[in-house]
């Protein structure tokens, strides 16, 4: 699978609260093989979707690969347009279908507009001649990588159940001698939460990345493969493993790499702490302009919602952007503040989390309210923790410092802290501010 698990970038929602206007542009996830892959990844989202299309042959064909890039870029109201080709596994397209999308782009492509491309890929099937066609036409890629070995085959398996690592890790090798800019996606779960830096530094030091996304796998335990019932399954992380995996890495990040390497999330939090709109749909108040089309034309609310209830229709049938302006993706984008429970509306970090992505709102809050994130506790933990580094960076970017100036000042907290501690006795009140006594805190060592 493609491990489509990344959420959508998008800067141009329609402003929470503010009268219905459309979309200036929108986002749409493409499906051109459909649910198809190579690999077995035990917990892909997507692969049941094969379901909702028998007998299909699972190909997007040529008049439907230009009807769409035509009605896409006329669409579009903003100067840059970005095709995104996920899965299943879009490689296996193979390179002619590629190379033919880019000749409707150019085709199609208005004066003025610039036209970007991202892939994401289990990178499986990658080699040097398609490397090379992802340098000269400027894809960006996304590549799937869990961490080291033993974490990355926990579940990212072959048809055949056989380990991927050992070829991923020849992609991104093969993208770096070719100067593809490429991005890591490392979906956190029940194998590799409580190893948070050592994937970091892995990525880091091994993989040699400077961009990285770390998304939660929250699967729910269902035969129909749609976003319904409360059970999820074991692979599944926990909110509270989640936020520790963040904080870990983000105190890590903090002390030696800010500026240096980039993390999603991070940059998200920023924006937020900014006074900023996220540009991460599961951080905005609404969602709504980030859609996924099938290989056969079929056009749904969003990449985790492929199923019949969020179908808007067909292009064939139905001009794409009478879809995104639909009565039924307005409510779809709508609804993810509307239904906002009383307990995130007070919530101290709202203004960063809005509440996380409708797709993981399956608890009940402590008064008994429906529609908490399941991920609640971890993102909850993660925002406060990140608060006074935040409002410094946001403080430093300001004043026109470098947000890196982060570093310098936690040094010589830490410093301090150190002296402190050396200073303090065991039933003092521990340095740290925590309100434990030194012995139970971090003197217990
Ligand atoms: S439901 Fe909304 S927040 Fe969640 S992935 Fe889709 S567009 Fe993003
Ligand atoms: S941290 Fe929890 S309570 Fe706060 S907004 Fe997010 S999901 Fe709601």
């Amino acid at each position: 699978m493609s491990c489509c698990y990344n959420s959508h970038m998008t800067n141009t929602l329609p402003t929470a609260g503010a009268e219905r206007v459309p979309p200036a542009a929108f986002h749409i996830m493409l499906k051109p093989r459909g649910a198809i892959c190579n690999l077995d990844c035990k917990y892909c989202y997507f692969l049941s979707k094969e379901m909702m299309y028998p007998g299909s042959r699972f190909r997007m064909a040529d008049d439907m690969l230009e009807d769409y890039t035509r009605q896409y870029i006329e669409a579009q109201q903003a100067p840059e347009v970005t095709f995104a080709w996920q899965g299943g596994e879009p490689t296996l397209m193979g390179l002619d279908f590629f190379r033919q999308a880019i000749v409707y782009q150019h085709k199609h492509q208005r004066p003025g507009m610039r036209i970007h491309n991202a892939l994401q890929t289990n990178g499986t099937l990658l080699d040097e001649e398609w490397c090379r066609f992802f340098h000269d036409n400027g894809f960006l890629i996304g590549l799937s990588l869990d961490g080291p070995r033993a974490l990355h085959d926990a579940y990212r398996v072959d048809k055949g159940g056989k380990p991927t690592f050992e070829r991923v890790m020849t992609a991104a090798r093969l993208m770096q001698q070719h100067k593809v800019e490429f991005n890591i996606l490392t979906t956190v779960h029940a194998a590799n939460a409580d190893h948070a830096v050592e994937v970091y530094r892995f990525l880091r030091d091994e993989v040699r990345t400077q961009f990285m996304q770390f998304i939660p796998i929250v699967e729910r335990d269902n035969d129909t493969g749609y976003q319904e019932g409360e059970k999820v399954t074991n692979r599944s992380v926990t909110g509270e493993q989640y936020g520790r995996f963040l904080i870990a890495i983000f105190d890590e990040w903090a002390r030696r790499d800010v500026g240096r390497v980039f993390v999603q999330l991070f940059d998200v939090a920023l924006a937020a702490w900014l006074g900023e709109r996220a540009g991460l749909c599961i951080f905005e108040e609404t969602c709504g302009a980030a859609l996924a089309m099938e290989h056969n034309g079929d056009v749904y609310s969003c990449d985790h919602f492929v199923e019949p209830r969020h179908k808007l229709g067909n292009i064939v049938d139905i001009p794409l952007l009478d879809m995104v302006r639909s009565d039924q993706q307005w409510a779809f984008g709508q609804a993810k503040r509307d239904s906002l429970p009383q307990y995130c509306r007070e919530c101290e970090v709202r203004f960063v989390c809005n509440g996380g992505c409708p797709k993981d709102r399956i608890l009940m809050t402590p008064a008994g309210e429906s529609g908490l994130n399941y991920l609640c506790a971890g993102y909850r933990a993660f925002f406060n923790h990140i608060d006074a580094p935040m409002k410094f960076m946001a403080a430093e970017l300001r004043a026109k410092r470098p947000p890196a100036n982060l570093m310098r000042h936690l040094a010589q907290r830490d410093a301090e802290l150190l002296r402190l501690f050396a200073a303090a006795g065991r039933n003092d009140p521990c340095p740290c501010g925590s309100g434990r006594k030194f012995k139970q805190c971090h003197g217990k060592a």
